[in-house]
């Protein structure tokens, strides 16, 4: 590393650490909503007044939603198993990362946050944990579990809290490379159901994103999956249920043997471990999402570079086309939220898949534009996401989501006037 790049290394580390030190410390806080000035205020906040709603609440617990900050209150839960790519790091040091998802979830959707951190690696007194905490909380967004013990945690938290839970690390991800996803193929010329993709990577960001895929019309005979051993073939022992899901017949057995010919590449393992010879042998217009973070599998300047054909995505902000989870979990959780969702479907994800497609493919507002520092965007190759700081995901993906919710039936207080809605939301 030069010496410029190692000082402007270390003035950004000792930024980061300011910036969380700055009092009061830390990311969030939390205010009084409620008028508290006066005896009156507080008798009615808190004791005698405060009984009233508990009674109604214990009579009808749907109560909760109106005489209590549920309803707008989301759990970001961790137990520091899988953090950024940073690995087990334990619950305490997660806390600036859940911190931050709560001040995204404000900023991005006004959705209200507690950081929960729990020092527990078993799965089955996680899930205990979680569901004796649910009460609190009109939503759950699981955080940083690391596979595979995440796909049973949230497959059990989901059949057994009637409550919108998902956990982003998979679903996240999926939703907004999905919307990548479809945009890149317009722009490649290619359609979903004929593509060769390549998976590398098997743990829970690949495997929600392939599900997904397939349900946008990839085909599985059509999907080679890697892990840190290669082709998930036939061959292999000891492959845990996930990627039973995704055994090919094939006799390949290398990334490279996987990638010669194919049209997509979706990266979600480790950076640096596609080469450029890799990306030479697969098929015109390539597809390449590089998703790992730090170091996307292949860096962007190298891609480009090899292959000026290439149609890249990145999990990288200083990048065109960044695969960025804030996208999608705002207004995920706000659509449902707003609609008291007694889950996250499929068709909701779906639902926020499209609508951030679509966002993408329309002509960007002004601020948009401003807000980047730039002179035009246009949907192509360097713009086929769109970019946190457009305001139309806000109400297009939040009302596509509690759309989904009430159309597949599991919306507990549906939405009767969406013009209301929509300008609620901009309020
Ligand atoms: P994970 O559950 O730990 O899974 C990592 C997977 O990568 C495992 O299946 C592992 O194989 C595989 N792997 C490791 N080295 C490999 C190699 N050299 N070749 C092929 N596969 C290899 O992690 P995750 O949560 O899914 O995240 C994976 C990566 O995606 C991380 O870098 C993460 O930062 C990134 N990610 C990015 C975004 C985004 O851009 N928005 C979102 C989520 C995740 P084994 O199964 O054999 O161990
Ligand atoms: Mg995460």
């Amino acid at each position: 590393m030069s010496k410029k790049n190692n000082r402007d290394e270390k003035n950004f580390n000792q930024a980061a650490l300011d910036y969380h030190s700055i009092e009061p410390k830390g990311k969030i806080e939390v205010i009084p909503s409620k008028p508290h000035s006066s005896q009156r205020d507080l008798s009615l906040a808190y004791s005698p007044g405060v009984a009233i709603p508990c009674l109604a609440i214990e009579k009808d617990p749907k109560l909760a939603y109106e005489y209590t900050g549920k309803g707008n209150l989301v759990a970001v839960i961790t137990n520091g198993t899988a953090v950024l790519g940073l690995g087990d790091i334990g619950a305490e040091a997660s806390k600036p990362v859940m911190e931050g998802k709560g001040l995204l979830f404000k900023i991005f959707a006004d959705i209200n946050v507690f950081d929960i951190e729990i020092d527990e690696k078993d799965p089955d007194k996680f899930i205990e944990i979680v569901k004796g905490i649910a009460p609190t909380f009109g939503g759950i967004n699981l955080e940083d579990i690391k596979a595979p013990e995440a796909f049973y945690i949230e497959q059990r938290l989901k059949e057994e809290l009637k409550i919108p839970l998902m956990h982003d690390d998979q679903h996240g991800t999926a939703i907004i490379s999905a919307a990548a996803l479809i945009n890149a193929l317009e722009i490649a010329g290619k359609k979903i159901g004929d593509v060769k993709m390549v998976v590398n990577g098997a743990g829970a960001a690949a495997i929600a994103c392939t599900k997904l895929y397939l349900q946008l019309g990839l085909k599985i005979e059509n999907v080679l999956m890697c892990d840190s051993k290669g082709v998930i073939s036939h061959h292999r022992e000891n492959l845990t249920p996930e990627k039973l899901d995704f055994v090919a017949n094939t006799e390949l057995k290398t990334l490279a043997d996987a990638l010669q010919g194919a049209d997509v590449f979706v990266g979600l393992s480790k950076g640096n471990v596609m080469t450029p010879e890799m990306l030479l042998s697969m098929a015109e217009n390539p597809v390449v999402f590089g998703l790992a973070n730090p170091d996307p599998e292949i860096e962007y300047e190298v891609a480009m570079e090899t292959r000026p054909d290439t149609i890249m995505a990145t999990g990288r902000s200083d990048y065109p086309n960044q695969v960025n989870n804030v996208l999608g979990f705002p207004y995920i959780f706000r659509g449902a939220l707003d609609v008291q969702a007694t889950g996250i479907n499929e068709a909701m994800k779906l639902a926020a898949v499209r609508a951030i497609a679509d966002i993408a493919k329309e002509p960007v507002p002004e601020s948009v534009i401003l807000a980047y520092n730039l002179k035009t965007l246009n949907f192509g190759r360097e713009y086929f996401i769109p970019k946190p700081f457009d305001n139309r995901l806000l109400t297009r993906v939040s009302v596509a989501v509690a759309k989904a919710a009430m159309d597949s039936g599991i919306a507990n207080k549906p939405i009767e006037n969406f013009e209301d809605y929509e300008n609620a939301l901009l309020d």
